[in-house]
């Protein structure tokens, strides 16, 4: 018989216990929003205790809870002493303006296990760390980069090698925010302006990157789980290709076509950089290609928002892969057919919107809804998804679309 136990975990984690009792196996999730609520939902199937943090009361992942706190997870003092008291098996982070020092505390002194480590959470928050890891380190492709603390070192960085067009974020901020293309040196002012105010934090540093030009760019969604022999092994999904609009996921599909060498070039890029990161758990690898080429770009130490279309594609969605996956458990990546996802915006600022339109919608060959529960509407907060398969992606993009566009979220009571 081989020892199929997995090496490393802790105790807590090689059998799974009854919620609320002495045998419980408790998870933290550090932000519970819409990516948050699907992990902790398939960890409830699987009989774990969840504890839902997020700053607003009612976050989606609340909702699915056993229990639910509202905090600022950038207090280092008060999160440390939540965990203090809840005493979680696993701390999962699902968003990334968390204080990750404290993070790291935790993990030396052995309070929780982190997810997937707290050195990753670390680096992934900042533009900064996962860059210089990527490129210098780890040797990576990506495109031409520099950092700037100031207007000036700014048009210095671009005119001394970055040239034009270029993009500028700030090294503290995700999904688009505060980023902006710079066409020429006119536009370097208000880009640098721009980041100032759409950085999470107030510290002025940015990143002005070269612009790509790519064919596509894929998020693959990369896997490290216990395998047979015991030990963490990397597992792939499928690249999963997306559109955004001003940094922001609007549609993504699975399987996006890519030559062979590509394809093979990706997944070595992703390995390098989750097998430096380390830990268990699902990582989305966001890389850029043409032709042949990938460069990589980002990577979240976690679900990911252009994923959401494995909810329908896969056999386990890639929250059920994370789940698994931290968990110690066995994985599965296969495709289960050709699917896509289009986002629902609220369209509107209000409280307590209604959703109309949802039969239509799941009246949609293939199609599926999910909405988020979000206590508050904004006109590009985005409220619901909607995921379809088809006989490819073509026919899967058309109709995740068609069912996105018959839900309309409406004012309530109405005006
Ligand atoms: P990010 O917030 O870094 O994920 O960027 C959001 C989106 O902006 C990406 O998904 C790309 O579509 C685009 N983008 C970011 N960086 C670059 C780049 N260096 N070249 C071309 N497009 C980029």
């Amino acid at each position: 018989m081989p020892n199929t136990l997995p090496t490393g975990l802790q105790p807590a984690l090689r059998r799974l216990g009854t919620p609320s009792s002495p045998s419980a196996t408790r998870v933290m999730l550090l932000g519970a929003g819409e990516l948050g609520k699907e992990v902790l939902i398939a960890l409830q199937r699987l009989g774990v205790e969840t504890i839902a943090v997020d700053r607003y009361a009612g976050a989606p992942g609340m909702q699915v809870a056993h229990r639910a706190h509202v905090l600022p997870m950038t207090d280092a003092a008060a999160l440390r002493a939540l965990i203090e008291k809840e005493r979680p098996h696993l701390v999962v982070p699902e968003i990334e303006a968390i204080a990750t020092e404290m993070l790291l505390d935790i993990e030396r002194e052995g309070l929780a296990e982190v997810i997937p480590t707290a050195r990753a959470t670390r680096l992934t928050m900042d533009r900064e760390g996962i860059r210089r890891l990527a490129a210098e380190q780890l040797g990576l492709p990506t495109s031409r980069y520099a950092f700037a603390a100031s207007l000036a070192e700014l048009r210095a960085a671009i005119d001394s090698g970055i040239a034009y067009p270029c993009l500028v974020k700030p090294t503290m901020s995700s999904s688009g925010k505060g980023q902006s293309l710079v066409r020429g040196p006119d536009d370097v002012a208000r880009a640098w302006e721009y980041a100032q105010q759409g950085g999470r934090v107030a510290q002025g540093r940015v990143i002005v990157e070269g612009f790509v030009e790519f064919d596509y760019e894929i998020t693959l969604l990369t896997v490290r789980a216990v395998g047979d022999g015991g030990e963490v092994e990397t597992y792939f999904c499928e690249p999963v290709g997306h559109l955004q609009v001003n940094g922001d996921y609007v549609e993504s599909w699975q399987p996006q076509a890519m030559s062979p060498a590509a394809r093979e070039r990706s997944r070595a890029i992703a390995g390098a950089i989750t097998g430096n990161l380390g830990g268990r758990g699902l990582f989305g690898v966001e890389m850029f290609v043409r032709g042949d080429r990938v460069w990589f770009s980002e990577v979240s130490p976690r679900p990911h928002d252009t994923g959401l279309v494995t909810l329908a594609s896969q056999r386990l969605s890639e929250f059920e892969l994370h789940a698994r996956a931290i968990l110690g458990l066995p994985v599965d990546t296969s495709l289960r057919a050709p699917g896509a996802s289009a986002v629902i915006y609220g369209g509107i600022d209000a409280k307590g919107i209604a959703f109309e339109g949802v039969a239509d919608a799941l009246r949609v060959p293939g199609a599926d809804l999910r909405l988020f529960g979000k206590p508050e509407s904004f006109k590009k907060r985005r409220m619901g998804v909607a995921v379809a398969i088809g006989a490819d992606t073509d026919e899967a993009r058309v109709r995740a679309k068609q069912a996105a566009a018959k839900v309309r979220p409406v004012g309530f009571p109405e005006d």
